[in-house]
């Protein structure tokens, strides 16, 4: 057995992938190769038993041909949930022969077969998808998984050059997204607003200044940014942003089941709602039922004493 976990830099992701890659090796006694590309290689040295470090400029042909010949023989083989791992891991698994699946949850190999938990129907049950074919393909919720520790001692890191590749493919202009603000799915602390905040005065009057105190970032309901009270990249849910931080705030969100597949892997959720019969409080371990208007200025003010 040969378990190969695929990371692109080392984010909170790549660690929680590693994390999940060495329990899942140390339980089937097999060796954890972890892949590097575009960075990373040096912290997955400090997790894995071996690391292949690539560095190429991104074509899903060109990494797709190298991750075939490094992953040959492999039986589990994980991916993270960012887009590019979306894109390769079914395209690996057809050439390597074997199954994939995404968007898991939970991982486990029975009989050296891959057994892999996804949420369904929003987040209200779970299926339990048996994969037939070897190799086992998969790629994660990753930052939810534990991170193993770093050990002192590092593994060996080979550096893989990739040959020139014949590809149909011609880039023609490289385009990078400005980054403003560190990326909602590695936030540890989020405080999100529904359609109840009633426009985007509450946003920035009331929440923003709430989110800054806690060092939080901000999101919101379907609701509230198909409304343009908040910006697309805010949204969380099923159509948006899966999440997965410590605390999660929700302002006036009913807490719909399409909102709570977004939201299922944070920690602690705390809601305020003028509703006491608002399902998020079925799924909230702080809740206050209220008018937001109300709760947030006392919030803050108290935070502002605490500091
Ligand atoms: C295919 C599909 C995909 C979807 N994907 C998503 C998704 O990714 N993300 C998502 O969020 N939704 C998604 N939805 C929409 C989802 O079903 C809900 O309609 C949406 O989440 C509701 O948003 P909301 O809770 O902000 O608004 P509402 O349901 O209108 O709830 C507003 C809440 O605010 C409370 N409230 C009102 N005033 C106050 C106040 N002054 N103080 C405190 N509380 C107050 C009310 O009691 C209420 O609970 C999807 C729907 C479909 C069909």
């Amino acid at each position: 057995m040969s378990i190969v976990t695929i990371h692109f830099g080392f984010d909170r992701a790549a660690a929680g992938l590693a994390g999940e890659g060495r329990r899942l090796a140390d339980a089937s006694n097999s060796e954890l190769h972890a892949i590097a590309i575009n960075g990373g290689a040096a912290d997955l040295a400090r997790v894995a038993d071996r690391v292949s470090s690539i560095d190429v400029d991104y074509q899903p042909e060109a990494c797709l041909a190298a991750l075939a010949e490094l992953c040959h023989g492999a039986t589990t083989i994980l991916f993270a949930n960012d887009t590019y791992s979306q894109e390769l891991a079914p395209r690996l698994a057809h050439r390597l022969g074997g199954s994939c699946v995404g968007d898991g949850v939970g991982v486990e190999l029975r009989d050296g077969a891959m057994r892999v938990t996804r949420q369904v129907y929003g987040g209200k049950a779970q299926a339990v998808i048996a994969l037939k074919r070897t190799p086992g393909v998969a790629w994660l919720r990753a930052r939810s998984f534990v991170p193993a520790p770093l050990r002192d001692t590092p593994c060996e890191i080979a550096t893989i050059t990739t040959p020139a590749f014949a590809t149909k493919t011609r880039i023609i202009e490289r385009k990078r997204e400005a980054q403003t603000e560190a990326r909602l799915e590695d936030a540890r602390v989020i405080v999100s607003g529904g359609r109840g905040i009633g426009g985007p005065e509450g946003f920035h009057a009331e929440l923003e200044p709430l989110a800054e105190l806690l060092g939080a970032q901000m999101a919101a309901s379907r609701a509230a940014c198909d409304a343009g009270w908040a910006p697309p990249t805010w949204q969380v849910g099923q159509t948006g942003k899966k999440v997965a931080p410590e605390l999660y705030l929700a302002i006036a969100i009913t807490g719909a089941s399409q909102h709570m597949a977004g939201i299922s892997e944070a920690k602690n959720i705390a809601a305020i709602n003028i509703d006491p019969d608002a399902p998020i409080f079925r799924h909230a371990r702080f809740g206050i039922v209220e008018d937001y208007r109300k709760v947030v200025p006392l919030l803050r003010e108290k935070l502002k004493k605490m500091q």
